[in-house]
C-alpha cells in the first residue's frame, strides 16, 4: 500500500491555468483541490477543475497499448512499442524519401506541455525539414498572435491577472467568461463588488451569462466587431477623448487610422452592428474616460475570417486612449487551452519559429538551425491547420501525425476532414483516448499519458509558467508525449541522417526545458533566469524572466516603449469587412458556436462523468421563439440545420438569449452523442488571411423540421 501524497500541479482545461493539489494513494488519484498558493486562482476552481479527480480516476476509453492496422479496413490490433515506433519512423522516412519533407505533416495540440511541443517542433523543422507543423491552437488564438505582433511588435499580452482587480471599465468582447474562464470571471465579479462603480461592457450577439451581468450589453450582429470598434474610435476622435501624449510619444500610424474611421461615424457603425447609436457612444465614453480600461477577449474575436482585424481595431482603441501599460489597462486576450501560450513560445506552429522568432527571417532560421545543429530550417511556408487537411485531401501531404487533438470533430467542414483522413497514406494518432472521432482513421495509435500522469510546464494567459507534475503513473503502456516523439525522432534520424549527433538526447522534461530556455535568451520572452529549480522553490513565474532578474515582468510596455523596431506601437487601419459567407434567402440564419459551462472541447474527458451533464444534458440548437413561431417550430422539435457545406440534426431549444435571426449550438457534442461529427459539420472552412484561423463563429444556415424515418 502506497502512502497518501499530495502533488502540486496545474489544471489541464483552460488558459486560466489554475493551480491544483492532487491527492493520491496506491497509484490512484483520490481528490483534486485548488492550490491556495497558486497566483492564478488562489485556491479557487471551477466545475471543470473540481471534476478533475473523477475524470482522472477512470480508465474508460483510455488508450492502453500501441495498436496498428495491417490493412485500412481492419480493426486496430495491439502491437508492442518497439514495433510501433519502428513502423512509424520507417513509414514517415519512406514518405520523406519518395515525396520530400513537405509530404509529411504534424497536427498537435494546445493540451501538450511545452516540453512535448518543443520536441515535436524540433522533429518537424529540425529533422524532417518541413514547417508543416500546426496545432489546434490555430483554432483558438492565432488571430490574437497576429494582432499583438502587428500592433505591439511581439506576441503575448501586455497585461496580467492583477489588472482585473484594478480596471474601472472592463470591455469583454467575444467571450463568455462565466463559462469559458470561470475563475477569472469570479475574480472580475469580486473586483466589481470591491470597487463599486466599475463598469462592464459586454460585446456578444447572445445574452450569455456574462452578458446578463453587464452594465452595457452590445448584442452586435455576428462578425461586426470591427465596425463597432471603428465607430467607437470615430466618436472618441470627434469628442477629443484621446491621449495625445501616448499617440505622439509611443505610437505611429495614427493619421491613417483617423482617416480610415471617418467613414464609420457612430450612426453608420451602430446600423452595421444592429445596436443603438447611443449605446455605442456610451461604450466609447466609458472606454476612454475611465481611469483604467481593460479589454478581455477570446474566440468571438479570434474565430473569424477577419479575426486579426478585430484584434487590431480593439488595440487601436487602447493605443488612442493610452489605456495600456498601466495597472488595470490594456488589451488582454484570454487563451482557450491550457498551453496555447507555451506552444507559441517554442514556435510549435507552421507560421512561427522557436522563441517568437520569425519563420520568414533568414537570420532567425539560421540561428535556430545552428542551435539545433542541423543544416537549415526550411524557408518553405508551412501549412496551417485548415490548409494542412486540405493538402491531405488533395494528396499533396501523404502522411500526418496527429497528437492530443481530435480534428475529425474540431476542424470546420468535417466532411472534407474525413475525406482527407481516408485519403492519407499514413495517419498516426498519438492519444490518451482510444475512442475519439479521429482514432477511427488511425493506421497507428500511440497511447499517450494524460493529465495527472504528465511532467513538464504550461504557460497560462498572463504569461505565467507553471509546473505540471505527475501524481500517478500512466495506465497500461501509455507513455509521455515527449518521450514518444523523441523515440520516433531518433529512429527517423538513423534512417534519414545516419551518423549525425543525436537531436533527441533527452532523458527528462527538465533537459528539454533547459534547451528551450537557452533559445529564448535575448528575445522578448527571455526566460534565461527561469529553470525547474526556481519553479520548484518560488512557484509559477511570468515571462520575460531574463537571467539576473529577481522576478518575471507582470506588465509589459509600462515605459511606453513597444517591441517594434522603432519602439512605437503601430496603429493599423482596418476597415470593416463582412463575414466570409453571408446569410441569404436560402441560408437566412447566422449560426454561432460556443461552449457550455461544464464541458470541455470534444468531451474526451468531461463526457465520461455524469455530473458534467447536469447543467446541459443534451445537445440543442438555440433559436429565438419569434423565429420558431414564424416557421411553425416548437421547443424540442428535431430540426435539420444545413449550410452549403453540411447538415446535421439537433433538438430545438427556444430561448430569448439568442437574438432573432441568429442561432447557437455548443461545439462539444461529438459523434458519440449525435448522428454526425458535431456542429462543425456545417461550419465553412474560410480562414483569416493573416492568422489562418477559421471562421468557426459564423455560418450561414437554414433550419427545417427534420424528416425522420
Ligand atoms: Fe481549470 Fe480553467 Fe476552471 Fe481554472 S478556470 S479550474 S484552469 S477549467
Amino acid at each position: 500500500m502506497g502512502e497518501p501524497r499530495t502533488t502540486a500541479s496545474t489544471c489541464c482545461y483552460c488558459g486560466v491555468g489554475c493551480g491544483v493539489l492532487i491527492d493520491s494513494e496506491d497509484g490512484r488519484i483520490t481528490g483534486v483541490r485548488g492550490d491556495p498558493d497558486h497566483p492564478a486562482n488562489a485556491g479557487r476552481l471551477c466545475s471543470k477543475g473540481l471534476s478533475l479527480a473523477q475524470t482522472a480516476q477512470s480508465d474508460a476509453g483510455r488508450a492502453l497499448r500501441p495498436a496498428w492496422r495491417p490493412r485500412r479496413e481492419a480493426p486496430l490490433a495491439p502491437v508492442d512499442w518497439d514495433t510501433a515506433l519502428d513502423h512509424v519512423a520507417a513509414r514517415l522516412a519512406d514518405v520523406v524519401r519518395r515525396h520530400g519533407p513537405d509530404a509529411v505533416a504534424f497536427y498537435v495540440s494546445g493540451q501538450l506541455l511545452t516540453e512535448d511541443y518543443y520536441v515535436f517542433n524540433k522533429l518537424a523543422k529540425g529533422l524532417v525539414g518541413t514547417n508543416n507543423i500546426d496545432t489546434n491552437s490555430r483554432l483558438c488564438m492565432s488571430s490574437a498572435v497576429t494582432g499583438y505582433k502587428l500592433s505591439l511588435g511581439a506576441d503575448g499580452p501586455p497585461t496580467c491577472y492583477e489588472d482585473l482587480d484594478h480596471a474601472d471599465t472592463v470591455l469583454i468582447a467575444g467571450s463568455n467568461m462565466a463559462y469559458a474562464h470561470p475563475v477569472l470571471y469570479r475574480r472580475l465579479e469580486a473586483a466589481r463588488e470591491a470597487r463599486p462603480g466599475t463598469r462592464w461592457i459586454v460585446v456578444d450577439p447572445r445574452r450569455t451569462d456574462t452578458a446578463a451581468m453587464a452594465d452595457l450589453h452590445l448584442p452586435i450582429q455576428p462578425g461586426t466587431d470591427v465596425a463597432l470598434f471603428n465607430g467607437m474610435l470615430h466618436h472618441l476622435i470627434w469628442e477629443g477623448w484621446l491621449d495625445p501624449d501616448h499617440i505622439a510619444g509611443s505610437t505611429e500610424g495614427f493619421d491613417a487610422v483617423k482617416r480610415m474611421v471617418r467613414d464609420t461615424p457612430p450612426s453608420v457603425a451602430a446600423a452595421l452592428c444592429g445596436i443603438r447609436e447611443r449605446d455605442l457612444c456610451q461604450a466609447a465614453e466609458w472606454f476612454a474616460r475611465s481611469p483604467a480600461t481593460l479589454s478581455l477577449y477570446c474566440m468571438g474575436l479570434n474565430q473569424s475570417s477577419h479575426g486579426t482585424d478585430k484584434n487590431l481595431a480593439l488595440i487601436n482603441l487602447h493605443l488612442a486612449t493610452g489605456q495600456i501599460g498601466r495597472a488595470g489597462a490594456g488589451p488582454f486576450s484570454l487563451t482557450g487551452q491550457p498551453n496555447a501560450m507555451g506552444g507559441r513560445e517554442v514556435g510549435g506552429m507552421a507560421t512561427m519559429l522557436a522563441a517568437h522568432r520569425d519563420i520568414a527571417s533568414q537570420t532567425d532560421r539560421a540561428e535556430v538551425a545552428a542551435f539545433w545543429g542541423v543544416d537549415a530550417v526550411s524557408d518553405r511556408p508551412g501549412l496551417a491547420a485548415v490548409d494542412m487537411f486540405q493538402a491531405l485531401e488533395t494528396g499533396k501531404v501523404k502522411a500526418i501525425w496527429i497528437a492530443c487533438t481530435n480534428p475529425a470533430h474540431s476542424l470546420p467542414d468535417l466532411a472534407a476532414v474525413r475525406r482527407a483522413l481516408r485519403r492519407a497514406e499514413l495517419v498516426v494518432v498519438q492519444e490518451a483516448y482510444a475512442d475519439t472521432d479521429t482514432v477511427a482513421y488511425a493506421d497507428v495509435l500511440l497511447p499517450a499519458s494524460s493529465w495527472g500522469e504528465k511532467d513538464g510546464t504550461v504557460t497560462n494567459s498572463e504569461r505565467r509558467i507553471s509546473r505540471v507534475r505527475p501524481a500517478v503513473a500512466p495506465p497500461g503502456q501509455a507513455r509521455a508525449d515527449w518521450r514518444i516523439v523523441a523515440e520516433v525522432g531518433r529512429r527517423m534520424q538513423a534512417l534519414l541522417r545516419p551518423g549525425t549527433p543525436d537531436l533527441f538526447p533527452y532523458r527528462t522534461p527538465r533537459e528539454i526545458f533547459d534547451e528551450h530556455r537557452a533559445l529564448t535568451r535575448g528575445r522578448d520572452l527571455d526566460i534565461g533566469g527561469l529553470d525547474y529549480e526556481l519553479l520548484e522553490t518560488r512557484g509559477p513565474q511570468q515571462w520575460p524572466f531574463p537571467a539576473g532578474q529577481a522576478t518575471g515582468l507582470a506588465r509589459r510596455y509600462a515605459d511606453g516603449r513597444y517591441a517594434t523596431a522603432s519602439g512605437r506601437a503601430r496603429f493599423q487601419p482596418v476597415p470593416y469587412r463582412p463575414v466570409a459567407v453571408a446569410t441569404s434567402a436560402r441560408h437566412p440564419f447566422h449560426l454561432t458556436t460556443g461552449r457550455l459551462r461544464d464541458q470541455w472541447h470534444g468531451m474526451s474527458r468531461t463526457g465520461r462523468i455524469a455530473q458534467a451533464f447536469s447543467h446541459a444534458p443534451d445537445p440543442t440548437l438555440d433559436m429565438h421563439p419569434a423565429d420558431a413561431s414564424r416557421r411553425g417550430l416548437a421547443d424540442g422539435d428535431l430540426v435539420r440545420v444545413a449550410s452549403r457545406d453540411g447538415a446535421m440534426v439537433l433538438p430545438l431549444r427556444l430561448t430569448e438569449d439568442v437574438p432573432p435571426g441568429s442561432l447557437f449550438a455548443a461545439m462539444h457534442w461529438n459523434a458519440q452523442f449525435l448522428n454526425s461529427g458535431g456542429i462543425n459539420e456545417v461550419c465553412n472552412a474560410a480562414v483569416d488571411d493573416k492568422s489562418f484561423q477559421p471562421e468557426l463563429k459564423h455560418s450561414a444556415v437554414r433550419v427545417e423540421k427534420a424528416e425522420l424515418g
